[in-house]
């Protein structure tokens, strides 16, 4: 009897993370994540799956990003119907991203569509629809952290926590392999950092349990900030810009980032770091993100908890305003007076953010602040290059606004944690694989294992590998 691997997506890249794990009586997936490239690669690798969806017996997901939970109502519409197992925080995460997500395939393939009409070109159909993410909810089945479960005849699992975001876990797997053999397994992507706000750390195993390790290499080759710093340019850069009379617009991903800067910049009026200007969290699907937040308490840290408990929640401050129509979203626009807005998309590649842009990069008196990866070929890369011009819409502006970066802000572990995370598990790994990272990222974490004696492997995609 054999246990397999298969890395159907997410290696060498940082999207679509798929992996499927193969014993002679289950076939478990752990993640179904959307990949995220140019068009035709798009469609064609999310819509293939290079196994039977409707023979998998179950799916675990670690999280609720898109790039690990984006491909779900695809994977239920070609067949799977077995349980999704997630944590109780991710469930109710999982609820607004697919709906938005499949919003969005819907959108996008309307717009398409009329060009191809024009073009006289075949028409397309969406990758999936509202309605097969509503079906694919009905899967879900919310667990708590730290309480082992079958998932499986051979196969059980334990979430612990990731410290990434909200509801994230490290998937630890016990599979009974061959006559009283066992193998630990855990999946650590993405692995979060300490210290961060609101959330707990990310949690170590003992010494000695695990076997195998696949763990992610977003940062596998660099070493950001510390977050400490990151406080700090945060206040500078909005006194600076309240001082010479403008506005600060902060793109940032719905989850996560959002509440996070909510946190910072709470702290900061609190501290009379920054004075109380208002904040305007501009993004529909921030504002249904940040609800989930207020009820899951239990997943954060200490010190967040006492603060909810004595009602000082961050996402409770005076000046703190949520918008969700579109009538509000104007208005913004038309107060003059200094404010910081924060708002979808993270890349400004979309939604309300490019609103607010075409409105305040002509003014040198305003801020663009980046506080998250702007991926080659967006707007918000081309601000950071400080090209002189600009589309949005179609027209083009001037850039004249100052557009800051704050890196520190990442909420992925670094090469240093990584090593880290390895280490603290030494004496019994027998392998790890490296995952979750553009090829350089991936290859630099490859070396520095390798290097201390680790048997660490980069898969190739679809890579099968045996464990036993
Ligand atoms: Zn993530
Ligand atoms: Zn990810």
């Amino acid at each position: 009897m054999s246990v397999k691997v298969k890395f159907c997506g997410g290696v060498r890249t940082v999207t679509g993370s798929t992996h499927l794990i193969e014993t002679s009586k289950s076939k478990v997936l752990i993640d179904c994540g959307l990949f995220q490239g140019k068009r035709d690669d798009y469609y064609q690798i999310n819509s293939t799956f290079t196994f039977d969806p409707a023979k998998v017996n179950a799916l675990i997901v670690s999280h609720a990003h898109i790039d690990h939970c984006g491909n779900i109502p695809n994977f239920t519409k070609q067949g799977f119907h077995n349980k999704i197992y997630t944590t109780e925080a991710t469930a109710d995460l999982c609820k607004i991203m697919l709906l938005d997500s499949a919003h969005i395939q819907e959108e996008n393939i309307k717009f398409l569509n009329k060009i191809n009409k024009r073009r006289r070109l075949p028409l397309r159909k969406p990758l999936y629809t509202t309605r097969d993410a509503e079906k694919s909810l009905d899967l879900f089945e919310g667990m708590a952290y730290n309480t082992k479960f079958q998932v499986t005849e051979d196969i059980s699992c334990t979430f612990i926590d990731a410290g990434h975001i909200l509801g994230s876990a490290i998937i630890v797997l016990n599979i009974k392999a061959q006559g009283e053999k066992e193998i630990n397994l855990a999946y650590a992507v993405d692995l979060g950092r300490a210290n961060m706000p609101l959330l707990k750390d990310p949690v170590f195993l003992p010494k000695g349990f695990l076997d195998y390790l696949i763990i992610e290499s977003t940062y596998g080759g660099r070493l950001r900030g510390d977050i400490q710093y990151a406080e700090d340019d945060l206040s500078f850069y909005i006194n600076r810009t309240v001082e010479r009379g403008g506005k600060v617009i902060i793109p940032s991903f719905a989850l996560g980032r959002s509440q996070e800067i909510i946190y910072y910049l709470s702290e900061l009026m609190k501290g009379k770091k920054i004075p109380e200007l208002p904040i305007y969290v501009d993004s529909p699907m921030a504002v249904n993100v940040t609800g989930v937040f207020k009820k899951h308490i239990e997943c954060f840290d200490e010190e967040a908890r006492v603060m909810f408990y004595h009602d000082e929640s961050p996402f409770g401050i005076k000046n703190l305003h949520f918008t969700r129509s579109v009538e509000e979203s104007k208005k913004i626009n038309d107060d003059k007076s200094p404010m910081i807005i924060i708002s979808a998309s993270g890349m400004c590649e979309a939604g309300r953010i490019l609103h607010h842009l075409k409105n305040n990069i002509e003014d040198e008196k305003n801020m663009v602040l980046i506080v998250g990866y702007m991926a080659k070929n967006t707007l918000g890369r081309r601000m950071v290059e400080r090209h002189p011009r600009v589309k949005i819409f179609g027209v083009e502006y001037n850039l004249r606004a100052e557009v800051e970066v704050i890196n520190a802000f990442s909420a992925h572990a670094d090469k240093e944690d990584l090593i880290n995370y390895v280490r603290k598990s030494d004496s019994s790994l027998k392998g790890v694989y490296i995952v979750h990272g553009d090829e350089d990222q991936s290859t630099s974490l490859l070396d520095s294992l390798v290097r201390r004696g680790y048997n660490a492997h980069m898969p190739q995609i679809d890579e099968e590998v045996e464990l036993i």
